[in-house]
């Protein structure tokens, strides 16, 4: 497996095996990854691509003032093993130096889709989101990227900006990976106390039971307030357009943000 730490070596590595016909697969995290992000490696193994490139890096710029990129979770050593035993062929691992120069000054810029849900609580979020992955898909050259379910909007978001862009790459998102107790698997869960890992499973059970409908949309904010979750968003929506719809039927999306004490989490599921 090809360690890079730098964008021009991984980007002349990469044109050389395009140059002998590969195929080559990205796979976009940020680390201190977990078997929804290597469920990813696996699925893009299974996309026939010769090379599959893991990118590991902790985006500065779709962090907010206040939020928690000086203590996001990083374990360089660990995940070099488990990208190693997933399959990965090259691993992507930059310093921030390395990703922006100093006086960076070009951004992408999503309009429809990032209006609301995580975007309208997390200004310049997905425009650090479509910054970085843009970058990452122009240094990795790749032709088809993975990106996973847990994070909808992200891939709804990601989707667009391939199409109205021209991205030559194909987008694949892979289904949630879940702990057995159902709560999505995710780096900050490493956040939670084992009180608040116990509430937390209250986002995923009452997605369960809307979905087999056993309860209403309308009880999902009182269950999620009476397991101790403080309610971020609760919002079902077009699975294509992310328009929120009032009266949520079969094939929308609903959507969950919570904090579980200080920490917040997402999940979702389509009806
Ligand atoms: P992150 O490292 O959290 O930025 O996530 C990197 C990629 O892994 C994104 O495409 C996420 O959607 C995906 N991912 C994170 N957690 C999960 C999960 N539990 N199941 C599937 N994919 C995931």
């Amino acid at each position: 497996m090809n360690i890079f730490k730098n964008s021009a070596a991984l980007q002349k590595w990469v044109l050389s095996k395009k140059r002998q016909g590969s195929k080559i697969a990205l796979v976009p995290t940020m680390g201190y990854l977990h078997d929804g992000h290597l469920s990813l490696i696996k699925k893009a193994k299974t996309l026939k691509a010769d090379e599959i490139i893991v990118s590991i890096f902790v985006n500065p710029t779709q962090f907010c003032p206040g939020e928690d990129f000086e203590k996001y979770p990083r374990d360089e050593k660990a995940d070099l093993a488990k990208c190693r035993q997933a399959g990965a062929t090259a691993v992507y691992i930059p310093s921030a130096k390395d990703v922006y120069e100093k006086d960076h000054s070009v951004y992408v810029d999503e309009t429809r889709l990032s209006v609301g849900l995580c975007g309208a609580r997390r200004p310049g979020h997905f425009r650090g989101v479509c910054t970085v992955v843009t970058k990452l898909f122009n240094i990795s050259q790749a032709d088809v990227a993975v990106f996973g379910r847990k994070d909808y909007q992200q891939a709804a978001i990601i989707k667009r900006m391939v199409r109205d862009m021209n991205f030559p790459v194909k987008i694949v998102v892979a289904p949630i990976v879940r702990e057995k107790s159902g709560l999505a698997m995710s780096s900050r869960n490493t956040y939670l106390s084992e009180i608040e890992k116990e509430n937390a499973l209250e986002i995923s059970r009452s997605l369960r039971l809307l979905k087999s409908k056993a309860i209403k949309f309308s009880h999902l904010t009182s269950r999620l307030k009476a397991s101790g979750l403080k309610v971020d968003y609760i919002e079902a929506v077009n699975a294509d357009t992310l328009e929120k719809v009032a009266n949520p039927k079969k094939g929308d999306v609903v959507l969950i943000a919570a904090y579980s004490g200080k920490t917040r989490l997402i999940d979702n599921i389509t009806l």
